[in-house]
């Protein structure tokens, strides 16, 4: 019942420490796949108890990705997205939580009545099980699994992996551990002994990988892979190497060189055809061609961890290339902006205000809205950045003083932006929502959004109905839409259903736009995204 059509899997496990790049190298391998005309799927299992990330904080964790269908999810997915160019779904990223939470729900409705419920079999069976839904009946599955080698919690998805590649038959599943090889400065070597344990460590729970895929700074070389191939009974030429590299869309360039999708198609049995990296060698060009710089501000608040913003930096990475320029981004803690200091803003060639939640740092966050706009700086607002340029013009434009969002002054007298069941009250009176099911009250995921012909925002996307993903719980009070009227700023934008306020822009400024979705979870390096790509070129404009 588990061998479902022809799909084969490819397995793909850490070991040493983590933050090896272990998603994008699925991603860059998966996008070999792709480019060679095969149907990939990608899933991430994360051996977490949360049953999503979406309560997590960035800074733990990094960035929440959201998927087309509303999922919160690892950020991995947002690799996998931008690699291999497919829309990842709920099905893409399993926890441990979401496992646990359908064995117990079955467990309660009776299912499993009589039996002793385990890890082995049923965890384990509901992992398997989960699996193959992830797989989406693709022609190769390259399923990632979260963490390092030698955690308790991981476990059970180890376990699952090892019992599913059996059930497959070794045709039809693949094991690639990604391991770190350390660099010693004095000895100068490369030491191999952490890459033996961790496979040793795998072997002892009963998986032998088919290919060793070598983090280190430089490229592995024959002696080397020799040695490892020796202690860890792997072949020598499934030793590949994946030295530090200057941009990440150069890892699928990497494997190639290396013939590790060639090595994979033998191995697994695949029709053998043409290979194609087009894409990346010319994206690398352009990198190659990108000489003039632009300066960009990012008034966050999770500025510590670059990974809490992790789209959105690649989102502004991509636009710079499609522009041909360099993207410097400079992290601004927005509670270090001070009215006395707002000044040094002035260097700044755009100001991006990223989303977020909570009050800390909001007002340092409506300075720079503020200078931007009076400035003529190219602004950007996303989300929270989006609600913040309303505040902002509200207090500083329309005159309500008082302007907030409940989110952060539950008793404000101007809520310009509050939960839709506070404000549909017209009486004034506050409907206090239900907050203690946190993770389950948002926003979530694409909706259609329509725009005015005669705007910035249809100038950047060249039409008027546009799909964008969501994650929030506040909006753009509907009852204080009349303050603006007739002024410069303009809500150019309105959710199709129900009529809610999508994007902002001001007019006569050189390129001021807030939005209350989340363009950066879709744009590609390939591609850029419209908003992207015109607030960069809008800030390089100004620049000169
Ligand atoms: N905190 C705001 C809200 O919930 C904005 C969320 C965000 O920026 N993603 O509406």
């Amino acid at each position: 019942t588990h061998l479902v059509g022809m799909t084969r899997y490819v397995f793909i496990t850490g070991g040493v420490v983590s933050s090896l790049g272990k998603g994008i190298a699925s991603a860059s391998l998966a996008s070999l796949f792709k480019l060679r005309g095969f149907n990939v799927s990608l899933q991430k299992l994360d051996p977490y108890i949360n049953l999503d990330p979406g309560t997590m904080s960035p800074i733990q964790h990094g960035e929440v990705f959201v998927t087309r269908d509303g999922a919160e999810t690892d950020l991995d997915l947002g690799h996998y997205e931008r690699f291999v160019d497919i829309e990842m779904s709920q099905d893409s990223n399993v926890t441990a939580g979401r496992v646990y939470s359908n064995v117990i729900n079955k467990e309660r409705k009776g299912d499993y009545l009589g039996s002793t419920v385990q890890v082995v079999p049923h965890i384990t069976d509901e992992i398997k099980k989960l699996i193959i839904i992830g797989a989406k009946k693709s022609d190769i599955a390259f399923v990632e699994v979260g963490g390092t080698v030698g955690d308790i919690e991981s476990l059970p998805f180890l376990e699952s992996i090892r019992q599913f590649g059996l059930e497959l038959g070794s045709k039809n599943s693949l094991f690639i551990h990604l391991t770190l090889l350390p660099y010693i400065a004095v000895t100068k070597e490369i030491k191999t002994k952490p890459t033996q344990h961790s496979v040793k460590e795998l072997r002892s729970i009963g998986i032998q990988p088919d290919i060793l895929l070598c983090r280190s700074s430089n490229f592995i070389d024959e002696s080397i892979r020799k040695k490892i191939a020796l202690f860890t009974n792997v072949s020598k030429d499934a030793v590949f190497s994946a030295e530090d590299a200057t941009s990440i869309y150069d890892i699928p360039i990497m494997l190639r060189n290396q013939k590790m999708d060639d090595f994979i198609i033998k191995k697994m049995n695949f029709k053998k055809n043409k290979s194609n990296i087009k894409p990346w060698t010319e994206y690398k060009q352009k990198v190659s061609k990108c000489r003039q710089n632009v300066k960009i501000a990012m008034i966050g608040k999770y500025v510590d961890l670059e990974d809490s913003y992790k789209s959105l930096n690649e989102a502004l990475y991509h636009a710079g290339i499609i522009n041909m320029l360099k993207v410097d981004i400079d992290y601004i803690d927005s509670e270090s902006i001070k009215k006395s200091t707002i000044k040094s803003l002035g260097m700044m060639d755009g100001i991006l205000v990223p989303g977020g939640f909570g009050n800390r740092g909001i007002e340092g966050k409506i300075l720079a809205a503020e200078y931007a706009r009076e400035n003529g700086i190219p602004y950007f607002g996303i989300c929270l950045g989006m609600q913040i340029s309303v505040i902002e013009y509200a207090r500083n434009v329309i005159n309500l003083k008082r302007a907030n969002s409940t989110e952060f002054n539950i008793k404000t007298s101007n809520p310009v932006i509050a939960l839709v069941d506070e404000w549909r009250d017209s009486k004034g009176k506050k409907i206090i929502v239900d907050k203690s099911n946190y993770g389950g009250t948002m926003r979530l995921g694409a909706q259609k959004c329509n725009i005015h012909k005669n705007s910035l925002a249809y100038k950047m996307y060249r039409k008027s109905s546009i799909d964008e993903r969501h994650r929030h719980r506040y909006e753009v009070n509907s009852n204080f839409v009349k303050f603006f009227k007739g002024s410069d700023l303009i809500f150019s934008g309105k959710s199709a259903r129900e009529g809610l306020m999508e994007i902002v822009e001001i007019k006569n400024h050189p390129w001021y736009l807030g939005c209350q979705f989340h363009p950066e979870f879709t744009s590609s390096p390939l591609r850029g995204h419209p908003l992207f790509n015109g607030f960069i070129e809008a800030s390089f404009r100004g620049k000169i």
